[in-house]
């Protein structure tokens, strides 16, 4: 193996850039994972993201007070020539080192591990620009040329790094909650070795362990109950404001607070794969991500940089060889290239369409959570929606009772459903409440996601859930009445109790908007597929109503997730729309989740998109501003990179056989302006997107 290929190469977390995984690399360990960073800049703001983004707004602040003043004193000379001259060096110099220390910096990093990056051209050109100036105020007899580009270097350094603040608030989107869900990770857990609770890392655990948790701490892991029985405090992560009753076979999910007595639990899940590791695999992702289009502009610069530089080289040595002109004009070529093609729009193509377009959806109520959500949502191609919360307004009311004796029903029923956090349980409490039944107490609940629920009232085994859940052994004679109250949309449960069976119907509305969403979607050539836990008759009836085509029935939360699994083996781009816990799965294995607002919090976290005002109409625009920002951003780039090519070869001298060397007394004054001006219009053209109004 050759001696380059054993190095090993990390990839720096924050801007991308390969880094040998050398013993004097940058490098910082956060949770027992290490990471190599390019240069001092993105380290800090991996580790300490607010300190960098306050460095960077000072940094942006001085710059552009100080290029103003040198802009200023460049076009309106106030002193003479001389003093006018060593003013503005003094000051250039704390905008070119201080100011501009980090592509310095950044270039140095790059260089050293033998790549190139945007920061060296940033550095070579403005250092080629600052020099010849400085070297032309201290020494004015060396160039016969006149004319000082000190302006030039000041405003590429301070546009530069003003786009680099903006891609930092693009990113600074991760939500205060979703923050403290990070704060919510157990550092340590008590696992039980011959009855007695040793302390280990949380890190340590692994699948199977035995773990006491005792009353007031955090769950460590996600797990089964298998002993003891207590109250779960789960606010952060479903969205259940009151405590969840624990007993053996209760799920617990770590993270979640023991509120209640000593409760001993089966790990399942470790690490990365609970539920807690997963949301927040997915925030330093989205802290971390760029959008994937913008890895694409940082690949190409690593071969436009050394492209340009020695354009610029073989330019600036080949007039002045093989064309005869002056030492200055081959400075000034070499300067002009540098300066014409360094890539500050292109820095900013990216982060000013994302910026503008994620701020379009916020005032709509849609919460964009960074680049890769802007970008699945252009290239979304199948939706799928859930039922029930989604597509229904989620406000269930109890519509009908079947069976023999209806209170009885109703009271059993509603007993075991007052532990349950879903609508249909709520739904069958407040009826059973505002009928006066009085609740039973009951033991052993067990919740189902996707089936039912089902506990002890006074000794009886009561079940209250899908058909299949609660098992069709016992008399019934409601059959054709369910049939037909499924067949006009409405869910219903069967309740069953020793011998006695029953049921219970359902009503839930469809929202207003439904119908238009759905149609929008299918004009926009997306192909939508409804996906519920509920009964197949239901289904038709409520996809019939919307006008949905296609549908799946009777899927289970992990259900949801193998059909978007299965979409995209498929080679579809899936955005999966939902709001329950048991929907979860399925927005994080999409392409894109967009989570309704009103939903549980763990599918607010999960989503790439947080759609506020609950409504569906308001999913349609999301992808539609997906695809505009996207529009915006390619506009952005082809312009960048366009004027590049062009203009390169004006500042390489294309210009010198029609207009003689006298073109470069002002052509690196021209490079600056046009330079500035391709920034300007890249910002011009991505604040039109403010106004796009996508219905
Ligand atoms: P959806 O996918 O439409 O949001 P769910 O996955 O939440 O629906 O539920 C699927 C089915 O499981 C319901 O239609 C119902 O039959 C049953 N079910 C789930 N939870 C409960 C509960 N708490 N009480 C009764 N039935 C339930
Ligand atoms: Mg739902």
């Amino acid at each position: 193996m050759a001696e380059s290929n054993m190095k090993r190469l990390a990839k720096d977390p924050v801007c991308g850039m390969s880094v040998v995984e050398s013993p004097d690399a940058l490098k910082a360990s956060v949770r027992g994972t290490t990471f190599y960073f390019c240069s001092d800049a993105c380290k800090l703001e991996y580790t300490m993201p607010s300190q960098e983004l306050s460095k960077l707004k000072t940094m942006v602040g001085l710059g552009t007070v100080l290029t103003i003043s040198i802009l200023i004193l460049t076009y309106v000379p106030i002193l003479a020539t001389q003093a006018n001259a060593y003013v503005l060096l003094l000051l250039a110099i704390p905008v070119q080192f201080y100011v501009g220390s980090r592509f310095y910096r950044g270039a140095y990093h790059a260089l050293r591990a033998k790549t190139s990056n945007m920061d060296v051209l940033v550095a070579v050109g403005t250092s080629a620009a600052f020099g010849y100036s400085a070297l032309a105020t201290v020494a004015p007899s060396l160039f016969g040329v006149q004319g000082l580009y000190f302006d030039a270097a000041a405003v590429i350094i301070t546009l530069i790094l003003a786009g680099r603040l903006l891609e930092h608030l693009t990113k600074e989107r991760a939500s205060d909650s979703v923050r403290k869900l990070l704060e919510l990770r157990p550092t340590v857990a008590h696992v039980l070795k011959d009855g007695v609770g040793v302390e280990v890392p949380v890190e340590d655990l692994v699948e199977g362990d035995v773990v006491e948790v005792r009353p007031g701490e955090r769950v460590p892991t996600d797990g089964v109950v298998t002993g003891g029985s207590s109250y779960a405090d789960e606010s952060l992560l479903t969205g259940e404001s009151s405590p969840v009753r624990k007993e053996p076979g209760s799920q617990v999910i770590g993270g979640s607070i023991n509120s209640g007595g000593r409760i001993v639990v089966k790990c399942t899940a470790v690490g990365q794969e609970t539920v807690l590791g997963q949301i927040t695999k997915l925030v330093e992702e989205a802290r971390a991500g760029r959008a994937p289009i913008q890895r694409l502009a940082d690949r190409v610069a690593e071969y436009f940089v050394p492209l340009i530089l020695l354009v610029a080289l073989f330019a600036a040595v080949g007039w002045g060889l093989a064309g005869g002109v002056p030492l200055a004009t081959s400075i000034l070529v070499f300067v002009s290239v540098v300066v014409i093609a360094c890539p500050c729009a292109l820095g900013i193509a990216t982060p000013a369409a994302l910026l503008v377009g994620t701020g379009n959806a916020a005032k709509r109520g849609i919460l964009v959570k960074g680049g890769e959500a802007v970008e699945a949502a252009a290239h979304v191609d199948t939706v799928l929606l859930d039922k029930t919360g989604t597509i229904t307004e989620g406000k269930q009311t109890v519509v009908a009772i079947l069976g023999g004796d209806q209170d009885r029903i109703l009271q059993l029923a509603g007993s075991v459903e007052s532990a349950s956090e879903h609508g249909i349980g709520r739904a069958i409490v407040n009826r059973a409440v505002s009928k006066g039944l009085k609740l039973a107490e009951v033991s052993n609940f067990v919740s189902s996601p996707g089936l039912g629920v089902s506990g002890a009232v006074n000794g009886q085994v009561v079940k209250v859930g899908r058909r299949e859940f609660v098992g069709r052994n016992g008399k019934w004679g409601g059959e054709e009445q369910a049939t037909k109250l499924m067949s006009e949309g409405n869910t219903v449960v069967f309740v069953s109790a020793g011998r006695e069976l029953g049921a219970i119907a359902v009503g839930d509305a469809v929202k207003e908007d439904a119908v238009e969403a759905i149609r929008e979607m299918g004009e926009m050539g997306l192909s939508v597929v409804m996906l519920t836990g509920d009964d197949e008759a239901t289904a038709k009836s409520v996809a019939d109503k919307v006008g949905v085509q296609n549908f799946r029935a009777g899927l289970l939360p992990a259900d949801k997730e193998k059909e978007v699994a299965r979409l995209q083996a498929q080679g579809k781009v899936v955005a999966m729309i939902g709001d329950g816990v048991n929907d979860a799965p399925a927005l994080a294995k999409a392409d894109l989740g967009l989570a309704i607002g009103s939903g549980t919090d763990v599918a607010k976290e999960t989503g790439g998109i947080v759609l506020i005002k609950d409504r569906l109409t308001d999913a349609v625009d999301a992808l539609r501003i997906g695809r505009a920002t996207m529009r915006k951003i390619k506009q952005n780039l082809a312009w960048a990179f366009g004027y590049n090519i062009i203009l390169v070869p004006v500042a390489a001298g294309l210009l010198i056989p029609l207009y003689g060397i006298g073109v470069y007394s002002f052509l690196p004054f021209f490079s600056g302006a046009a330079m500035a001006l391709s920034s300007a219009s890249v910002v011009g053209n991505s604040l039109l997107l403010m106004r796009y109004k996508p219905r």
